[in-house]
């Protein structure tokens, strides 16, 4: 498949509804297919051409409805396919639910940190390699954070930039000890995405950076009763859903225009440098596939 590589440096890895854009954006939309890496196909990868803005995007959890959840995806493909199509920036978009009573439902935020409460992720491209002491603070890429943050502001008038997101392992959600736990530790959103996706995305270099909206209330937040047969079972309100769509449908074009502001930009963060030691040491060349199969091109 011939893709033209390097001149496309951006990607878009869309959550919850993330199908959604691609429906919507079919004509502005070519389908690459998935992409072969040494840790499976990756997700279908789609290249989004429009106004001069040019980038590739991912449906994390599928292109034609919600068909994998955050447990299944297959994290080190997906950012190896991004890696391999020459991207440098990583806008991943989410939809966590408030463990901070203050947040409204729909309300868009960058968020600051994470927590890790995930079990059973593939974590790392390094395996059996001394490689992969990488600093986590910030915790995001703070440029593209900083852009996201700049267009929630110009839009909405205001945007929350300090806020924790507890990542879990799912699909099943959280129990009301989970959240009063995740609160007690300074968790104020709970998602099961992100992880492992940022720290596979610093160990190629990547930025990575995610806008998140808020879905609903975390277990024990608000008094919800059970209503069987909806989505989290009448966590979240009938009310509250439009404000959820009309989210959805924002965020998708706020990131496409963070990608129009800064895409022609180099990078002035350290991201491009999180391998800068291993690279001074020798222990890595320049072909970053090397890094992680150190005998590939032997
Ligand atoms: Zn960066």
């Amino acid at each position: 498949m011939p893709i033209e590589r390097k001149s496309v440096k951006s990607a878009i890895i869309g959550g919850s509804a993330g199908f959604r854009f691609l429906a919507k954006h079919r004509e502005e939309l070519e389908p690459l297919g998935t992409i072969t890496t040494p840790f499976g196909n990756s997700a279908p990868v789609y290249r989004y051409r429009s106004l001069g803005t040019d980038f590739f995007y991912i449906s994390r959890h599928g292109d034609k409805g919600y068909n994998i959840t955050a447990s299944f995806v297959n994290y080190r493909a997906n950012i190896w396919a991004l890696k391999e199509l020459g991207v440098e920036r990583i806008i991943a978009w989410s939809g966590p639910a408030a463990i901070d009573p203050t947040l409204k439902i729909g309300e868009i935020i960058v968020p600051g940190d994470l927590i890790d409460e995930t079990r059973r992720r593939e974590y790392t491209y390094f395996e059996n390699l001394g490689l992969g002491f990488i600093r986590q603070s910030p915790t995001f890429c703070p440029e593209l954070s900083s852009a996201l943050a700049d267009a929630v502001r110009k839009r909405f008038g205001t945007c929350r930039t300090d806020d924790v997101y507890v990542c879990t392992e799912g699909p099943r959600l959280e129990t009301p000890a989970e959240i009063r736990k995740f609160s007690a530790c300074g968790g104020t959103l709970v998602g099961m995405t992100l992880i492992p996706e940022v720290f596979l995305a610093k160990e190629l270099e990547i930025c990575y950076a995610p806008v998140c909206y808020i879905t609903n209330y975390a277990e024990g937040v608000r008094k919800r009763s059970f209503r069987p047969g909806v989505l989290f079972e009448g966590l979240l309100d009938d009310s509250e859903s439009a404000q959820v769509d009309a989210a959805v449908a924002s965020i998708a074009e706020l990131a496409v225009s963070v990608i129009a502001g800064i895409e022609t930009k180099e990078r002035e963060c350290r991201c491009p440098l999180f391998m800068e030691r291993y690279r001074r040491r020798g222990d890595i060349g320049e072909d970053w596939h090397t890094w992680i199969c150190p005998n590939e091109g032997n």
